[in-house]
């Protein structure tokens, strides 16, 4: 191993923590005993100061019990002459207060999933929804509820603007009924979502839809989305609506490009990047349409390392994730004449098996 100097060590430390938005704040015995210091070098206290006088911290002055059996924190405001936690009045036995500095690093604590609602593709019963739910279940340490919104097996269905609408209203109502739930057991009202591929378009929809306003969301993850890359992410975000958005992108998507000649109102958001500022898109080269749920890459995007916990539960001003990426600026979208010969060949698609698909609903909800 190559050894750094030990301030180097130490500012990897300070990075890490920022990152982690975990360990904020420290005295600086506990900091000299993570990275394996000691709490009187004098390069150390001039490190932790550098930090004070950059503005990368604060210096919180603190007090600690004198009895030597107890040494608690005394809480901020306490009346310097008994100890609230081992109730001995050290000041009628002669001792004083010993004084403790903090540092305090400016930067985000780390944030819990709340709950999740998971919005599948077209495929209702691809296997990695019971997986996610248990992977999710399993990996994380606290437990996290998982909403998995079926809207049952939309085939031709996604090729008329009409049904989306339809589709699109359940999924508000339904939404709507959780955080509902939420509420009632004192949960946050926000939930985190995952979307996939055609789930991503619903929720666009429902986010533009006004009679949805009211509801509010926390970190969204779109993978495969099939959202155009100009919408207005960032107004969602600047009021409030939305906290955060990660676009994750699989570089050999083969079918989000062709979203927007069969998917009227759709666009190749899950390919191109999202143009608005406040998101971030992250590409992997390896993953398809799907590979996203494939069990092996799913577990390592919900594990602690991995990009999905990240994003879901780190301080975002400190997440760059490898593959984050901007896009071109100047995407369009396709010429009209060719969207207009795609929709024509849709609704002939559409039409040809409206029948069929009715008949199956009927035989198989
Ligand atoms: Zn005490």
């Amino acid at each position: 191993m190559i050894s750094h100097s030990p301030e180097t060590r130490w500012e990897t430390e300070i990075a890490r923590r920022l990152e982690q938005g975990q360990g904020l704040e420290f005295s600086r015995a506990q900091f000299a005993q993570a990275v394996d210091s000691q709490a009187d070098d004098s390069t150390l206290l001039a490190f932790l100061d550098s930090l004070v006088n950059s503005a990368r911290a604060r210096r919180i002055e603190a007090y600690r019990c004198p009895m030597r059996a107890c040494g608690k924190m005394l809480p901020a405001g306490a009346d310097g002459t008994s100890c609230p936690y081992c109730h001995s009045d050290y000041k009628e036995q002669g001792e004083a207060p010993i004084a403790e500095h903090f540092y305090r690093l400016n930067g985000e604590i780390s944030r819990d999933i709340r709950w999740v609602i998971v919005i599948h593709g077209m495929n209702s019963r691809a296997k990695w929804q019971e997986e996610f739910s248990w992977e999710i279940a399993n990996r994380l340490s606290y437990s996290a509820p998982v909403l998995i919104y079926k809207y049952g097996w939309a085939t031709i269905d996604v090729l008329a603007r009409w049904m989306h609408r339809r589709l699109a209203r359940n999924l508000g109502e339904r939404i709507r009924i959780a955080i509902r739930q939420a509420e009632k057991s004192h949960r946050p009202t926000a939930p985190d979502i995952v979307v996939h591929s055609f789930g991503s378009h619903l929720l666009s929809l429902v986010l533009q839809n006004p009679a949805f306003d009211d509801l509010r969301f926390g970190r969204i993850i779109t993978a495969a989305s099939i959202v155009r890359p100009d919408f207005d992410w960032d107004r969602h975000i600047a009021c409030g609506r939305i906290e955060a958005i990660l676009n994750h992108v699989g570089d050999k998507d083969r079918a989000v490009p062709f979203a927007q000649f069969f998917i009227p109102g759709a666009g190749p958001g899950g390919r191109a990047g999202y143009l608005a500022k406040s998101t971030l898109n992250v590409r992997t080269e390896s993953f398809g349409h799907s590979g996203f749920f494939i069990a092996e890459n799913l577990r390592v995007l919900i594990s602690r390392e991995g990009l999905w916990h990240g994003f879901l539960t780190r301080p975002l001003a400190h997440f760059h994730p490898e593959g984050a990426f901007t896009p071109k600026p100047d995407w369009k979208r396709a010429p009209l004449p060719l969207r207009c010969v795609a929709r024509l060949l849709a609704w002939t698609i559409f039409c040809a098996l409206a029948p069929l698909s009715w008949l199956r609903r009927r035989l198989d909800p």
